[in-house]
């Protein structure tokens, strides 16, 4: 649901008006202390397991038959969501609106008296005023017309002023706010149209406004046409006067009427104007003058024509609703009479569209027989500029649905496929019957696979999209279709707009709109923003509900069955199943619906009532309407696909696109770890081949008095405090304790160059010219970093030796932990 910023008449002595919350339309609140509005689940008593079982046997008899049991809970119910409002919570609306006859914009009339306010002052500016303005809202809604015919809006304005300037402010304070006021006042008025109330009317209400705003246009584009006759008179004039050479003779000759002055036309005529006319030229220019002539008198006295049935012109007055149209009863056949009626208008149009363009060129000296005659001739109403579009007069027709479907169904798909500038209102009913024929019949389906048509679906509780509907309609250069949802003229205001508000909302009948000019791919072209979470199967509310004595929040979907269920009668064809009887296969229908059905089995769905006790209970629905939910699901499935959302293709072509990504990224990381271990499997063999190399070094150059290294690994052996000699070395084999080097030392060979050790402690640690590590300064480090950095070389080739500082704390740990490495 598009958000309105109105908010509802009982609400306009709240602090803060206009700045209405974002919630969604139909959550339900109810205020913490008043405990009585909080739904409560009743409690059960719980059957015994054969009465429960007798009882379900004969509930899902119910389900499936639509026979009640006698078990059914006796009470007064309505579905849980519309209870509120069907007990008199106020919902917004965009209602009373304000319509701009100068732009034909529509707009809540709260919208409007704010974004003027915060034109004509900045922010802190006008405080008492701004505060004040819910109350001038009051006080416009009180002059609206108690039969809920539009009002003229500057009427309603400045009695609404006047009342306001009458409010009790003193002081310098009062001055400021009657001074601020009349600045307001003044820019308010220099608005002009109607304020709108909701009524069965307003559908035609928006849609006549539209019609005498596109007339106050098109009277300019028959300017035009007068104008464009004017300067060919003229110029045909001139030619004529420059003939005889004798501009004084131009009064007396066949156009002299139609000059304005002679000093004009001399500023207009162009040099080569003096040399004589071809014939063929002048015939053109006369033939053109001939057609402005008849269409500048002809075509601002067109009115707009509308078909309709003898019922729907009595019941909706379309007689005193479309004051500047013709309406004319046509039963049986208004396609046939509304295609005659817009073929006569298109043929003296196109014959004007024809002499304007010629006439245009003609005077600018730019027509060329060669190029420019077959493109006029061919040229047709999609082609029209907008001003030359606005010469073709509205033709319209306004039918029920019912009777379209019953007689029609031919001649609406063959104006569609045609697709002349023919605007068609179909007006479907409220109700679907317990057979379900009723509900697959949607005509804007229809027109939709017609695809050049303009196709709009939606009802007039939401008057800002249904007024741009309109203009969008009209102004499209082929057919237009608006489906609107009408509820029986006999239903009160109130609950005729929560009823069109839930059968958008519950999916019923979705607001959606397609425009074949919106864009060159087939999607481009819809737009269904305007249902509630348009993203979703159903709407979702939160609900406060007493379970237990304790308030929890239930999520509770808002489905065409809680639509169809909302008069209390029509619960009373509901099972109540009473709670001793619930168990876990009572399923929420909105569940139920999106469940596949082996899962499905034993299960029953079931909506949320509430009773006049605020009790809550669970009504199983029926099979048969079941099934039509479901229908009305797949419904909103097939708008949602077109509307771009929750596509099964797209949904499809993640999916692909995921696996094709998963598998190579498995075979990355699997080619990546064979190189890796290729890696790894060649410094092996290069290490081994360097060790090998190293200990053949040493063996050749074996010097029993020197320590075995050399100079490049000076750290290859251990540095003890006194270095034994091979000989002195010889006996040892008697002491099998490892003797441990007093400093640190490093196994260059083996070091993997991971540089851990040179980048941790680069004091301690280099790298000699095989980039392998040797320890540089033991003492430039403590004991207790190079024994964590020996614990962390990779290649464990790191050997802590002893402490070179005795006063290091914790040593005896140190050492303990440095033993293995060593
Ligand atoms: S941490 Fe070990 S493997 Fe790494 S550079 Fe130092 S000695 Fe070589």
């Amino acid at each position: 649901m598009k958000k309105s910023k109105e908010t509802s008449f009982a609400d306009y002595f709240k602090e803060d008006i206009f700045s209405s919350s974002e919630k969604p339309l139909l959550e339900w609140e109810p205020p913490a202390k008043e405990r009585d509005w909080t739904p409560v689940i009743a409690k059960a008593l719980l059957a015994s397991e054969p009465e429960k079982n007798a009882y379900w046997k004969l509930l899902r008899n119910y389900f499936l038959t639509g026979k009640k049991t006698k078990q059914s809970v006796p009470v007064h119910t309505q579905p849980l969501l519309m209870a509120p409002y069907l007990r008199g919570k106020n919902l917004d609306t965009g209602y009373p609106s304000f319509a701009n006859t100068d732009t034909g914009d529509v707009i809540p009339l709260q919208e409007h008296l704010l974004s003027t306010f915060n034109v004509v002052f900045k922010e802190h500016e006008a405080d008492i005023l701004r505060q004040n303005l819910p109350r001038l809202d009051v006080y416009v809604r009180q002059s609206l017309d108690a039969n809920g015919l539009p009002t003229p809006y500057l009427e309603s304005i400045l009695e609404a002023c006047e009342k306001l300037r009458e409010f009790d402010v003193r002081g310098d304070e009062g001055i400021h706010f009657r001074d601020n006021l009349l600045k307001y006042q003044n820019a308010l008025s220099r608005f002009q149209g109607f304020i709108l109330s909701f009524s069965h009317r307003s559908p035609f209400e928006l849609q006549s406004l539209h019609l005498s705003h596109r007339n106050a246009r098109r009277q300019m584009a028959c300017g035009s046409v007068k104008n464009i006759h004017r300067l060919l008179s003229e110029r045909l004039a001139i030619y004529s006067a420059d003939a005889s050479t004798d501009k004084s003779k131009m009064l007396n000759g066949n156009f002299a009427d139609q000059l304005i002055s002679i000093e004009k036309l001399a500023d207009m005529v162009p040099e080569e104007s003096h040399s004589a006319l071809e014939p063929a030229r002048l015939d053109r220019m006369m033939r053109c003058l001939q057609t402005l002539e008849g269409a500048k008198d002809t075509l601002p006295s067109v009115r707009p024509k509308i078909f309709s049935t003898a019922e729907l012109i009595q019941d909706y007055n379309l007689t005193a609703l479309f004051p500047e149209s013709e309406v004319i009863q046509s039963e049986h056949k208004c396609f046939v009479d509304a295609q005659t009626a817009i073929s006569e208008i298109l043929s003296v149009v196109s014959e004007t569209v024809r002499a304007m363009r010629t006439a245009q060129l003609e005077l600018t000296d730019k027509y060329d027989a060669e190029v420019q005659e077959l493109y006029l001739d061919k040229l047709d109403f999609t082609n029209y500029t907008e001003e030359e579009f606005l010469l073709l007069q509205t033709v319209l027709v306004i039918l029920p649905a019912d009777m379209i479907i019953a007689e029609e169904l031919e001649r609406f798909s063959k104006v569609l496929s045609v697709n002349l500038p023919i605007r068609i209102v179909v007006l479907d009913g409220m109700r679907a019957t317990e057979s379900g024929e009723i509900y697959k019949r949607e005509l804007s389906a229809l027109a939709l696979s017609h695809r050049g048509a303009y196709v709009f679906q939606g009802a007039a509780d939401t008057p800002s999209w249904l007024a741009e509907a309109f203009r969008e309609g009209f102004n499209q250069a082929g057919a237009s279709l608006w489906s609107l949802m009408v509820p029986e003229i006999s239903t009160s205001c109130n609950t005729a707009f929560l009823q069109l508000n839930a059968a958008a909302e519950s999916r019923y009948f979705p607001r959606w709109s397609y425009s074949h000019s919106r864009g060159i791919r087939f999607g481009s072209r819809f737009d269904i923003s305007a249902n509630a979470q348009p993203e979703h199967l159903f709407p979702y509310y939160s609900i406060s509900v007493f379970v237990d004595d304790k308030k929890v929040k239930e999520k509770v979907a808002l489905t065409p069955a809680d639509f169809f269920y909302m008069e209390m009668e029509d619960t009373e064809k509901l099972e109540i199943v009473p709670p001793d009887f619930e168990t876990d296969e009572l399923v929420p229908l909105d569940i139920y619906l999106d469940s596949a059905p082996e899962d499905l089995v034993g299960m029953v769905p079931y909506i949320y009532l509430l009773d006049t006790k605020n009790r809550l209970y669970k009504g199983v629905v029926s099979y048969a309407f079941v099934n039509m939910c479901m229908e009305r699901l797949d419904n909103w499935q097939f708008i949602q696909e077109l509307g771009g959302i929750n596509s099964h293709h797209v949904d499809q072509a993640i999916v692909w696109a995921r696996q094709e990504w998963q598998v190579a990224k498995e075979k990355e990381i699997k080619d990546l770890e064979e190189t890796h271990r290729a890696e790894i499997d060649k410094i092996r063999r290069e290490e081994a081949a360097k060790a090998l190399e190293r200990l053949a070094d040493v063996l050749l150059n074996l010097d029993v008095s020197a320590p075995a290294s050399s100079p490049k690994n000076k750290s290859a052996t251990p540095p003890t405090s006194e270095v034994p000699t091979v000989q002195e070395a010889a006996p040892a084999p008697e002491a099998p304790t490892p003797e441990v080097s007093s400093e640190a030392w490093v196994e260059s060979y083996k070091c993997t160059s991971c540089n851990d050790c040179t980048n941790k402690l680069p004091a301690v640690f280099k790298y000699n010219s095989d980039k392998q590590a040797f320890v540089h300064d033991p003492k430039k480090g403590t004991y207790a970093q190079i024994v964590m950095i020996a614990e962390k070389c990779p290649a464990l080739c790191i050997h802590p030796g002893l402490p070179q500082n005795p006063d290091e704390p914790g040593l005896e740990e140190l050492i303990k932990r440095a033993e293995v490495l060593n």
